[in-house]
């Protein structure tokens, strides 16, 4: 009899490349991307092409202002979007969300409404109310609250956020409209991920316009965070995903001798892209641009199986949608072409993990980037001050940084094969780092600062600007000309957490700046030095949060350490430092949090991570009874019938068997002490020290069993099935 793993080795050996429908016009010629860009989407444009230009009004000044739409004009609107909606085949439509699981949720409602004829029979006729269209109450008390209710009052809402477009989620057999919504309590507090963001934007907003206008940029009267994610992942045929109970379980392979080929050819990255997997991409890319994802790039990663997929930059708040909804598309599509999508941060062990680089900067409304170094002394002055800004907002916050991507399956990634450390720096590059080096030391920048600037500006940050090729891949936070790519943040994470975080530090760093500028110029310094000598004063401050070197060196901990900044490995450890109110009160001062929502969200993590280690253990314990152990027992009678059990093989296999049950034993132990703990972050330390040490442990000894028995008793697909067969 086959096994189920040999099955699967054939299953994925004879896939076809899926072929799929693209667009086409009338005569039968594919259409071009922009001819077919964001053509599933309805957003505030179309509504207004559609919508009286009162009703239309009063939507935006509501959406401005954040009060509560009238009825008539919801229902206006409601009626255009259901037009719209209809019109492009929607039976369904649904509030689309983002609670604090990081996925997104819908629940999905038929356009109809019904009423009894004269004859008593039931008619339908569609309909769709403005009421449903602004707000809807899912059933609450199964998403994650944090503590923030109980669920005797879990009454939660979605609200309609008009920023972002609707659109039509399609499905083999229909389509449903999806009404981008925030989500929260009874009371008001946010219950998702969005709503924080869109807060965070509006402090960042607001902080760097006051500091902007003291500089002497008056014109600036708004600023917005601008957002690239790249994301990488994994494909793995699905029927080896599924003969592999961790991957299904988990996401991650709780076992799994490593390959003879790994990463070390390095010959994947950027290769010819497979062509099954290029089929997928191109399925993918297709949805998306639909759905006004504005895809550019498409590669291999470095390791075997491993690829990303990169956009082009927009608004926070939307390219942070835009990534939901880019989560939530891949595992589906991949599965149509029969792949699993793993978004895990580290689904093998001993080959590069999974991350997300949050590229980000900040625009000014005219468009101008406030990273990028300028033609003139005054636009350098304001890089420098902006670039100080961040600098600050880094160093002062590392701990809730670092909170904010945190998680069981980021820890594995941190600080692991090519991925940033557990441990927060800013990596700037040569040509500016030697600028702000002389900033610092500037024996007469005080006297000469025009003079200065005018050396610094015109011709060394003008070369800043081109000179992009010195980068430092190894740095969990760096400037890449003309923004900041946050690498730290894993790939599986919903982004608007991390850039939430993110925004509002600068928000606090700005308001601090500004602070502190009203006071130099109060006391008679003219504004451009006093810019300057802030500028020189933050640099120094902030000095230590900077590195240069490689960040995946061991040295490179001692030295951080020596120089004060905090290394927090794993989540538990993280949770421990942020319990203070210190850590945090920005978030609170920001209004991006309340001190409430705050909590409820460091509660889930710790859940969360308790939950997901507990998961893996139940799941490894399980896979070394059902399967490592059988297929030992399988080899052992083997030897037995064979007459070998007393030969070398025959001890080498009774050794494993001791050594694993020993093993296990010992896991089960900790596992079992984790179960009387009922101090939850005690818990998720014993989870992190004891159980996950244990759990590698036994999982080299699993790796030993697999590298010793005959291929035709192991019954999991092995590493170079998972990573090599597509
Ligand atoms: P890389 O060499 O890192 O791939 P790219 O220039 O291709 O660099 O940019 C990577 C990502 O950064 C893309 O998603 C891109 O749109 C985004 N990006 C570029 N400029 C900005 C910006 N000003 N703000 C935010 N993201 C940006
Ligand atoms: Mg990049």
């Amino acid at each position: 009899m086959i096994s189920l793993r040999q099955q699967a080795v054939l299953a994925a050996l004879n896939r076809d490349t899926r072929k799929f429908e693209r667009p086409k016009d009338a005569l039968g010629k594919p259409l071009a991307i922009s001819e077919f860009f964001g053509g599933y989407t309805f957003g505030l444009s179309q509504i207004k092409e559609k919508l009286s230009k009162e009703s239309y009004d009063v939507l935006v000044t509501s959406v401005q202002k954040g009060d509560p739409l009238p009825k008539e004009v919801a229902d206006d609107a409601a009626n255009v979007i259901k037009d719209w909606g209809m019109s492009q085949g929607a039976t369904h439509f649904c509030h689309w969300f983002q609670p604090m699981t990081g996925l997104t949720a819908e629940k999905h409602d038929a356009f109809i409404q019904s009423r009894t004829s004269e004859t008593g029979q039931t008619i339908v006729i569609e309909k769709f109310s403005g009421l449903s269209l602004i707000q809807s109450e899912p059933d609450a008390s199964s998403f994650p609250s944090g503590g923030m209710r109980t669920t005797f009052e879990a009454r939660g809402y979605t609200a309609w956020d008009p920023t972002s477009p609707i659109f039509l989620m399609e499905s083999v057999n229909g389509k449903t409209m999806c009404i981008p919504s925030a989500f929260t309590s009874y009371h008001g507090q946010a219950l998702d991920i969005k709503t924080p963001l869109l807060r965070s934007i509006e402090a960042l907003s607001k902080q760097a316009v006051q500091f902007l206008k003291l500089i002497g940029d008056i014109d600036i009267t708004s600023v917005h965070a601008t957002l690239g994610a790249e994301q990488e992942y994994f494909l793995v045929d699905r029927a080896l995903f599924a003969t592999r109970p961790d991957l299904l379980m988990t996401g991650r392979t709780l076992v799994g001798r490593a390959s003879t080929r790994g990463q070390q050819f390095e010959d994947h990255y950027f290769g010819s892209i497979p062509s099954r997997v290029l089929a997928f991409m191109h399925e993918l890319e297709q949805e998306l641009y639909r759905l006004g994802v504005p895809i550019k790039t498409r590669h291999n990663e470095v390791a075997p199986g491993q690829f990303e997929v990169a956009p082009i930059f927009e608004s926070a708040e939307l390219s942070s949608d835009h990534n939901a909804l880019l989560m939530d598309l891949l595992p589906k599509i991949a599965l149509r072409h029969h792949f699993a999508c793993l978004l895990h941060e580290k689904p093998f062990a001993g080959i590069n993990g999974s991350g997300k680089h949050n590229n980000w900067s900040l625009s000014s409304q005219k468009g101008d980037n406030l990273l990028e170094p300028g033609r003139t002394p005054h636009q350098n002055l304001r890089f420098l001050a902006v670039l100080a800004t961040v600098l600050k907002a880094v160093f002062e916050n590392q701990e809730i940084l670092r909170l904010a991507i945190a998680s069981a399956g980021n820890d594995h990634r941190l600080g692991a094969n090519e991925a940033p450390p557990a441990i927060m720096s800013v990596f700037l590059g040569q040509n500016l780092n030697e600028i702000l080096e002389q900033i610092e030391t500037g024996k007469d920048i005080e006297s000469k600062t025009e003079s200065l600037l005018i050396k610094l500006g015109a011709s060394k940050l003008a070369v800043i600007a081109k000179d992009n090729t010195d980068r430092n891949r190894t740095s969990p936070f760096a400037f890449t000309g003309n923004k900041f790519e946050f690498r730290a943040v894993g790939s599986s994470a919903n982004i608007a957490f991390p850039v939430s975080i993110l925004n509002a530090s600068v928000a606090q760093a700005f308001e601090d700046m500004t602070k502190k500028l009203e006071k130099k110029i109060q006391s008679g310094e003219k504004r451009d030095d006093a810019v300057l000598s802030l500028v020189k004063e933050v640099i120094t401050e902030t000095k230590m949060i900077r590195f240069e070197g490689n960040n995946y060196a061991l040295d490179w901990t001692t030295e951080a350490t020596k120089r004060g900044l905090k290394n927090l490995r794993t989540t538990p450890e993280v949770l421990a430092a942020v319990n203070n109110e210190s850590c945090f009160q920005f978030l609170i001062q920001q209004n991006v949090l309340s001190k409430d929502e705050y909590v409820a969200r460091y509660n889930i993590i710790l859940e969360r991570y308790i939950k997901q280690i507990e998961m893996e253990a139940h799941t490894l314990l399980e896979i070394i009874d059902t399967h490592v152990f059988a297929s030992l027992e399988s080899e052992l009678s083997r030897l037995v019938t064979s007459n070998c059990h007393q030969g070398p093989r025959g001890l080498k296999a009774k050794k494993l068997y001791g050594d694993l049950s020993q093993a296990k034993e010992d896991l089960e132990k900790e596992f079992t002490k984790t179960l009387d703990e009922h101090d939850e972050l005690k818990k998720a330390h014993l989870l992190s020290d004891k159980v996950l040490f244990n759990m590698q442990k036994v999982r080299n000894l699993a790796d030993d069993v697999e590298g010793f028995v005959s291929d035709q008793t192991w019954t999991l697909p092995k590493y170079r099935e998972l990573l090599f067969i597509r």
